[in-house]
């Protein structure tokens, strides 16, 4: 049994990163003051409700709650519920580091008889499919499919049945920390787009409806550092149940307050957390995977995708604010893309096999058919059928405002 005023007395006394400096001028809670908090608010919160779902990317903030719950409730701190169930987020697309913590965590936890499941989206909505098989261009800043997609819609979905299972009131616990400060509570909101945060870390917060199940997270009030100690140092001593949380923090390439998120994630400028962990000799293998961001931007070219020409109403007839928008990937485009993924995964596996190390998945043998299916049965998104021209062709140019600039030199181009 592990003794509970040990887990209160984390971090006191200790040289821990959580300890107030001569230069923070500030007082930091220690571990074991966050997790006395931590049993606080879930005495308070979360026992009224007989079931909980504990919401799992994978990164440190869910591995942090992950953990400490079970610990809890392993320790008599907290009882335990009549089910608990904890809910991988399976992109497909997490640096391969993580994915292979997480699956090391998912072993553990089911080894202890805890129920595991992995949501992954259905075939047609996953990342590559979705665009090499239906033809949408990789996200952007403008245009963020891949999150609800990926994440929010089949977590919600995995959440949604198994609340339809249980009898009783089931509480959704997440990882989401709002506690260091308000400029961080600021880019929980903006996760795709700033370091520190997981992409996806958000969306609980904001996007799970509020109808499904109520929402907690009992690490609100933890640092940065408190949840690296807990990680690094203490969750994986015996007498806290031996957890392989050390593995997490290769996942970040040793860079603590790293995004993550999907590799090669096309929302940021440099995708930091790939070029962290290929500095780590047991992972620099997967430095093909820098060939997806390059993909990623390729595509976004003109001569890859379909324009709509002419002018584009809304249903009340008024004229659309965005004329002649560029739409979705040419069948060649979308060949190249597959090819070019494939490529990398190839390149991957045989540094891996190489070498002896684990290899990966991007696309795997029924993905691929899929996307060949799609593409061989002419699919396009929804509102193209496939006869606009090409991006790259010169058009009269249409304005928002309803006017029409002919091409120039028109006899240069053969039209
Ligand atoms: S990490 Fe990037 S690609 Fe992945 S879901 Fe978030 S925004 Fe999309």
């Amino acid at each position: 049994m592990i003794a509970l005023d040990r887990l209160y007395s984390l971090g006191a006394g200790t040289p821990s990163r959580s300890q107030p400096t001569l230069f923070t001028g500030d007082h930091r809670a220690a571990v074991g003051e966050c997790v006395e908090k931590t049993v606080a608010n879930m005495l308070a919160h979360a026992v009224d409700y007989e079931h909980w779902i504990i919401a799992y990317s994978g990164g440190k903030d869910s591995s942090c709650a992950v953990t400490l719950i079970v610990t809890l409730i392993q320790c008599g701190a907290i009882p335990a519920p009549k089910t608990l169930t904890v809910m991988y987020a399976d992109t497909r697309m997490e640096l391969p580091p993580l994915q292979a913590a997480a699956r090391v965590m998912m072993d553990r936890l089911r080894a202890m008889g805890i129920t595991v499941m992995e949501v992954v989206a259905p075939m047609d909505d996953r990342f590559y499919v979705y665009m090499f098989g239906r033809g949408v261009p990789p996200p952007s800043n403008t245009f963020r499919w891949c999150t609800p997609q990926i994440k929010v819609e089949p977590m919600t979905v995995a959440i949604a049945e198994t609340v339809g299972r249980l009898e009783g009131k089931c509480l959704t616990i997440t990882g989401v920390r709002r506690g260091e400060s308000d400029a961080r509570d600021a880019r929980i909101s903006l996760s795709c787009t700033r370091n520190g945060a997981e992409c996806g870390q958000g969306w609980l917060q904001t996007d799970l409806p509020g109808t499904l199940t109520d929402t907690f997270a009992p690490i609100d009030h933890w640092t940065l550092c408190n949840v690296w100690d807990w990680l690094s140092v203490f969750a994986p001593w015996e007498e806290f149940g031996a957890w392989p949380t050390r593995m997490i923090a290769e996942g970040y390439g040793g860079v603590e307050d790293m995004r993550t998120g999907c590799t090669g994630c096309n929302l940021i400028a440099t995708d930091g957390a790939l070029g962290a962990v290929l500095k780590q000799p047991d992972w620099d293998h997967l430095s093909p995977l820098l060939g997806l961001k390059r993909l990623y931007l390729e595509l976004k070219k003109p001569k890859w995708r379909k324009r709509q020409p002419g002018f584009q109403y809304r249903k009340d007839g008024t004229l659309q604010s965005n004329q002649q928008r560029m739409g979705p990937l040419t069948f060649e485009a979308r060949v190249m893309g597959l090819d070019t993924v494939l490529g990398i995964q190839d390149a991957v596996n045989s540094a891996a096999e190489r070498l002896g190390r684990p290899g990966m998945v991007l696309i795997d043998a029924e993905e691929e058919a899929r996307i060949r299916e799609l593409i061989a049965a002419k699919t396009w998104p929804n509102g193209w059928s496939g006869e606009e021209p090409n991006a790259d062709v010169w058009l009269d140019t249409v304005n928002n405002d309803g006017s029409v600039q002919p091409i120039l030199f028109r006899e240069l181009v053969g039209q």
